[in-house]
């Protein structure tokens, strides 16, 4: 077992360098869509780990920020993967306005938790593995993705492959607590129904009409009866537009559903009832088409992942920090990691509080040294998949 003390004291000595870096990169706007402050905030990165001996390979995009995978080659036999995301959801201009500033035992700035905050983190804990000499791994690989805050429409497939042939991987997605790890998160469903039917004068020759309206309504009242809350299925009707004006029947009726789920099998057991609750028609002549599925599968645990969240248990005691176990109904590239079958544990960024909220979105100080310790230590001791 790894002397966590030593580990601790190592990270505590690099508190202000990691402060100084999380600053710089918050102040350099990476909202997805501004292209060019996104590959700024990825060259950031790829400076650090060059440092640390890492080869990078881009995975270039043409209008979205580049991807990259850096590598870096030991003398072991496991394979580790780091992952995280150096988009955010803010616009050009924002930090700015709200630059990295430290107060109350807090550092703010947009994406400072979410996760860039995160992303740093990683960087110091491979800083102590190379002062420390450590080599027992076949391979480190750090896969950075550009676009995450969109759902990762150019980075799945890459963080998919890397994935499938890793022993662990680990996500600096934020903390919420400051002893807590986080192994399961629902599967996110996005489904959009539109429904067509017939125009009509409301007063005169409303038997002529065919309310699109309606047939949403009963198809709204089913969506609903799909939710089961003890098993963690969610199914919720939250976007809604029917009719253009008060004294013509409604001939269009649109719907955005979200939907939850903790399983793979519960999220197509959903998928089917969808598409029956599209089919069936309750309002005569209406034309119902349905598009979207689910995006996101679950993070399960998989063979393995018991292991991980045991050695995280040994390790956050060690640190003298409360463990805790966590769970999450939002969606991250991990949930694409384990449904490869490959053990991850995520949440191992810093504590903090209010992602996407420019203003209030910040990381607690106090958290930074234990949670640089707890990665440290997860790599260094992290036991090849079963
Ligand atoms: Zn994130």
């Amino acid at each position: 077992m790894t002397d966590i003390k030593d580990i601790q004291q190592r990270a505590a000595g690099y508190y202000d360098a990691y402060l100084a870096d999380l600053e710089r990169i918050v102040n350099i706007d990476s909202g997805t869509f501004d292209r060019d402050g996104v590959n700024e905030a990825g060259q950031f990165l790829q400076d650090i780990l060059t440092d640390l001996g890492f080869e990078i390979t881009l995975h270039p995009n043409t209008e979205l920020g580049d991807n990259f995978v850096a590598t870096l080659k030991g003398n072991g036999t496991r394979k580790l993967m780091l992952l995280g995301h150096f988009d955010t959801v803010y616009p050009a201009g924002t930090t700015t306005e709200r630059p990295f500033t430290i107060r109350d035992g807090k550092a703010y700035g947009p994406a400072s938790m979410d996760m860039k905050g995160g992303m740093v983190l990683a960087c110091y804990a491979l800083k102590i593995l190379r002062d420390l000499g450590f080599e027992d791994f076949a391979e480190i690989t750090f896969v950075a993705n550009a676009d995450e805050e969109i759902g990762s429409p150019s980075s799945r497939k890459l963080i998919e492959s890397e994935a499938s042939r890793m022993d662990a991987v680990f996500v600096f997605e934020p903390g919420r607590a400051a002893g807590g790890v986080l192994a399961t998160r629902k599967g996110v469903g996005m489904f959009e129904l539109a429904v067509h039917g017939v125009a009509a004068h409301a007063g005169a020759s409303p038997q002529d009409g065919r309310s699109a309206n309606l047939e949403m309504a009963h198809k709204i009242i089913k969506l609903h009866d799909l939710n089961d809350f003890e098993i963690g299925t969610t199914v919720s009707a939250n976007q809604m537009h029917g009719g253009e004006r008060r004294n013509v029947i409604a001939d269009y009726a649109h719907c955005g559903v979200d939907v939850r789920v903790v399983t793979g099998d519960e999220g197509d057991r959903v998928t089917q009832a969808i598409n029956e609750i599209a089919e069936g028609q309750v309002v005569p002549d209406t034309r119902t088409v349905l598009t979207g599925g689910i995006n996101r599968p679950p993070m399960e645990k998989v063979p393995g992942t018991e292991a991980l969240l045991g050695l995280s248990k040994t390790i956050v005691d060690g640190l003298g920090r409360e463990y805790v176990e966590l769970n999450s109904g939002g969606g991250s590239d991990g949930n694409f990691t384990a449904a490869v079958g490959t053990p991850t544990l995520d949440g191992l960024g810093p504590e903090g509080q209010n992602a996407h909220n420019a203003e209030t979105e910040y990381v607690v100080l106090d958290s930074i040294t234990d949670r640089i310790a707890l990665t440290t230590a997860l790599l260094i001791d992290c036991p090849a998949k079963p």
